[in-house]
């Protein structure tokens, strides 16, 4: 604690529910049954840290949880700061009757998002195109240990929302248009759990999947709209990766801000029983807490004890008030008073939220370890960001190997995203809607080719000499924003690309060979690209622009694949895989592979030879495929029949092996992928293909595959 803190001493003697010894279970029940109900309606409660007129206010108003949201007052912004911010929140919550500590929240969405200095990861669109559940993981692991070091333990994220449309400026807190994607990557729920921090899945449910326009409140054109769909399409489209997530045990659940429409009208999520209380805690099993979203029970229509009641009793155990904390406590302690809120529901809801907190063993530490303080933007987690960033990047096209780069080429940079912290690391970042700029120590895209060309010319706008360069990498995209803010429609937003990237472009690619990155949160229009010889989506990658050189210069290979469908025209969207008509620019699942096909595969055999059964007899097909005679000089396949077959038969053994990770079948159906791609090209089997490989669906994957090659 602070060193002006007077030390409480905790004496268990007498009060089971401090004796650490004693089960959760235990513990929770002497709690709730000494508490009064002010001091229950207390912990259900959720205030914005800059909302507080005084900071004894937490304890007069026996408050649960404290949060610093996005749209929240600027926090002091160094570790120590915020280590030493909730630590005085944190005495006065131990200076209350029974000592109950605060849970304090915030958005850590990739990485330790609020605080400069700490690690930023790609975001959630880039993490996706890893394709790699095990990775992201690690972001979670990361992250837990950087938030963890300031003193939090609970953080709202992951988001699991499934964008069907990219003209929601929220797309790329997804991680990716099919939910079998989305639901891969909850694994990050582990890696933060795993480590100390509770994780929060969020928007429950469909916020992905809004109409255009169906939003209501003020100019917002598609955040916080309607979905329009059955009860089976919400299941199989939203649903499913919070299935997934309560399979292994998500803390808490976040209602979306959105409704869901039936086709017996919307209804508001905060106050949809029928999905949280029916299916969210009964049908799916969740035993954690729900928090609302920030002063998500205002949106609902009626006076403000009606959306309390509404609320809470819909499902709702904490609120995100955010400001009006003391007008909360009152009316919900009215509504229980009056029988319009049953007590045995408040008591449902604070045994939720005690439980999280004992189990994160707050009552014995609630203070920050500041042993850890020095871990927030270390080294280390900073290489585990920068291979993310690496394995985000989504190679759309490659026009005569142009990529990667050679380091004694002379090269000519180019566009807004090239030198831009801010814009790289896009919204929630340092600020809510992030800004551009130099917001947070981190290495850009330019200083990262600076450090690898021999000779790098740079020019924002294109406007310097372009003679005597080898190749342009013209780097272009979106600007920071966030929620509400990133609409298309909303603040000028388009899907079009700026006309100075657009005139960048057209000066460099008139000039030279040249390759474009594209820094977004979502596809774009790309228009003309008949000059472009290559072009990578580099999503938002974060602080580490080193992640975004690594394959452009060849010291790993491009591997990522699109997370989402990529639109011709803005006509087309929305578009996902699986529409009836199905004409992308580059479909969802689409990404080429600068490494070898062969060394993949052999890999892949090297791998296997070591595990049980089946993938022992797995590797000894793959090593049918190796012979020279079914391979290029440059590693790609020359016979496809071969090689495909062999394939085929090693997924039908993969998918009977229990060793057999999805690792190696991913580098199974990536050597199908290549025997697809110099082919037929068919976009709609492929974008297929990669659905039934996230759903675990190998032999299926590889035989789309082999029909999309013929
Ligand atoms: C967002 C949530 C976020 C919350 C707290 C809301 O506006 O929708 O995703 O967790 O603010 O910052």
């Amino acid at each position: 604690p602070p060193a002006e803190a007077p030390v409480i001493v905790i004496d268990a003697h007498g009060l089971p529910y401090l004796d650490a010894r004693k089960p959760v279970r235990e513990r929770v029940a002497d709690l709730l049954a000494r508490m009064t109900l002010d001091e229950k309606v207390g912990q259900m409660t959720q205030a914005e840290r800059g909302a507080l007129a005084k900071q004894s206010d937490i304890a007069t108003y026996l408050l649960g949880s404290l949060l610093s949201g996005g749209g929240s007052t600027p926090t002091p912004n160094t570790p120590q700061a915020w280590a030493d911010m909730i630590d005085a929140y944190q005495l006065r919550a131990r200076q209350t009757r029974l000592q109950v500590p605060l849970i304090y929240g915030v958005d850590a969405v990739h990485g330790h998002n609020n605080l400069v200095g700490a690690t930023i990861f790609p975001h959630n669109a880039g993490m996706g195109a890893t394709r790699d559940p095990a990775l992201v993981e690690q972001e979670g692991e990361i992250t837990a240990r950087e938030v963890k070091a300031t003193g939090i333990p609970w953080d709202f994220a992951p988001c699991l929302c499934v964008s069907r449309d990219d003209r929601w400026g929220r797309a790329y807190e997804s991680f990716g248009e099919d939910p079998a994607l989305v639901s891969r990557m909850a694994t990050i729920i582990d890696g933060l759990q795993d480590n100390g921090v509770l994780a929060t899945a969020k928007h429950y449910v469909g916020d992905g999947g809004t109409e255009y326009g169906s939003s209501t409140s003020g100019d917002y054109t598609i955040d916080q709209g309607v979905t329009r769909l059955s009860r089976q399409e919400l299941a199989s489209l939203h649903l499913a990766p919070f299935a997934e997530a309560v399979k292994r045990g998500v803390a808490t659940v976040m209602p979306s801000f959105s409704s869901v429409d039936f086709g017996d009208g919307p209804l508001k999520m905060h106050a949809h029983k029928e999905l949280i209380t029916g299916t969210l805690k009964g049908r799916l099993g969740f035993k954690g807490f729900v928090i609302s979203d920030w002063a998500g029970i205002d949106q609902l229509p009626g006076d403000s004890p009606t959306d309390v009641r509404t609320s809470v009793n819909a499902g709702l155990d904490m609120i995100m008030v955010p400001y009006a904390y003391p007008a909360f406590t009152g009316t919900l302690k009215a509504e229980v008073e009056a029988g319009r809120v049953p007590m045995s529901r408040v008591d449902d809801a604070v045994a939720r939220i005690l439980t999280q907190k004992f189990g994160l063993g707050l009552f014995e530490h609630p203070y920050a370890d500041r042993a850890h303080l020095g871990d927030v933007g270390s080294p280390a987690h900073r290489a585990v960001a920068r291979t993310a960033a690496a394995r985000s990047q989504v190679l759309l096209k490659n026009e005569g190997g142009l990529l990667p780069l050679r380091r004694d080429a002379k090269v000519y940079v180019a566009g807004s995203n090239a030198d831009d912290i801010g814009n790289q690391t896009g919204g929630w970042t340092i600020t809510w809607q992030g800004s551009s700029g130099p917001i947070t120590p981190g290495t850009t895209i330019l200083q990262a080719v600076r450090s690898r060309a021999s000779s790098v010319t740079y020019s924002r706008d294109a406007s310097a000499d372009l003679a005597g360069h080898d190749v342009g990498v013209v780097v272009v995209g979106e600007t920071p924003y966030a929620e509400g803010q990133g609409d298309v429609g909303r603040a000028g937003r388009t899907l079009d690309l700026s006309a100075a990237d657009r005139a960048a472009i057209d000066r460099v690619c008139g000039a030279m060979k040249c390759a474009v990155l594209v820094v977004s949160g979502r596809p774009l229009v790309l228009g003309d690209l008949s000059k472009v010889k290559a072009v990578v989506a580099s999503w938002l990658p974060g602080t580490e622009g080193d992640g975004v050189a690594d394959p452009l210069f060849g010291a790993v290979p491009y591997t990522g694949r699109l997370p989402f469908t990529w639109f011709r025209s803005a006509d087309q969207v929305p578009i996902n895989v699986g529409d009836a008509a199905y004409d992308p620019l580059f479909p969802y699942g689409w990404g080429l592979r600068t490494d070898r096909g062969r060394d993949r595969l052999k890999a892949a055999r090297d791998r296997l030879a070591g595990g049980d059964g089946p993938s022992r007899a797995a590797a000894a097909t793959l090593t049918l495929a190796l012979p020279d005679r079914n391979w290029n000089a440059d590693g790609s396949v020359r016979d496809t029949r071969a090689v495909l077959g062999a394939l085929g038969a090693a997924a039908t053994l993969l998918e009977r092996s229990k060793t057999g990770t999805y690792a190696v079948g991913d580098a199974v159906v990536s050597v199908a992928r290549d025997v697809a791609q110099s082919g037929g090209r068919r976009f709609d089997l492929q974008a297929s293909a990669d659905h039934e490989l996230a759903a675990g669906n190998l032999r299926k994957a590889v035989d789309l595959l082999a029909r999309s090659a013929r």
